[in-house]
């Protein structure tokens, strides 16, 4: 996620705990607060068509306050960013990356950035794998998808096949390397959605079907 070190930085630091029981995956539909976190820690002042001072308040016709431009008319709207990655495997060995960039500085993550513009999420994920671990990955199927709703973030996890063994560290990685089962650093991983995936794939590994799921990761002290 290099392109947006000083960006992305902003929503991480927020799960570091790893909870020991996961919540479960059961969709329980909880309505938003009235603005929420990411649009105070976000907020908009200045409207970007116009340059004028915006309100905060709720349109007419909506349910949550919006940036407004009183100006110009301009509603500025605040959306969950998605971010993609993938579980890089080569025989029975996990690619994984020592973080070179806050937060987490110096944990071991998987391969996962902010999805850009006129990508696909499967693009995206591959591009990751390049930029933090020089790592060529054909893109296999969807595995894991968290909502993070306290940062605003939708994880999106690619299995993925390691083209070739030929990987070495990208600017936002210290080192990396190929991890069998019983050398991934559990007490060392980054986010609760890289433990979560990797439980996951291990499990899924065994027992010799991979199972595509989905679940929330939610603030660990609220
Ligand atoms: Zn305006």
């Amino acid at each position: 996620m290099r392109r947006h070190g000083a960006r992305s930085g902003r929503g991480f630091g927020v799960f570091l705990a790893f909870s020991g029981a996961y919540p479960s995956t059961a969709v329980a539909i909880q309505r938003p607060s009235r603005v929420s976190d990411d649009t105070y820690k976000h907020l908009i002042r200045f409207c970007n068509s116009c340059g004028a001072g915006v309100t905060h308040r709720i349109p007419e016709g909506d349910t949550l306050a919006r940036a407004v431009c009183d100006a110009c008319g301009t509603i500025h709207y605040q959306n969950p960013k998605l971010v993609v990655g993938c579980v890089p495997v080569h025989g029975d060995r996990i690619l994984i990356c020592k973080r070179a960039i806050e937060p987490r500085y110096g944990l071991w993550t998987l391969p996962a950035g902010f999805m850009e513009n006129e990508e696909s999420a499967a693009e995206g994920a591959a591009r990751e794998a390049l930029e933090e671990a020089n790592a060529r990955v054909d893109i296999e199927d969807l595995y894991t998808v968290y909502s993070i709703p306290h940062i605003s973030q939708v994880y999106m996890m690619f299995r993925a096949r390691l083209l070739d063994t030929d990987v070495s560290p990208g600017v936002e990685s210290l080192e990396v390397k190929l991890v069998r089962e019983d050398e991934i650093p559990w007490d060392q991983l980054a986010f609760a959605m890289v433990k979560r995936t990797l439980e996951h794939f291990i499990a899924d590994r065994r027992a010799g079907s991979f199972v595509t799921r989905f679940g929330d990761i939610r603030a660990p002290h609220r």
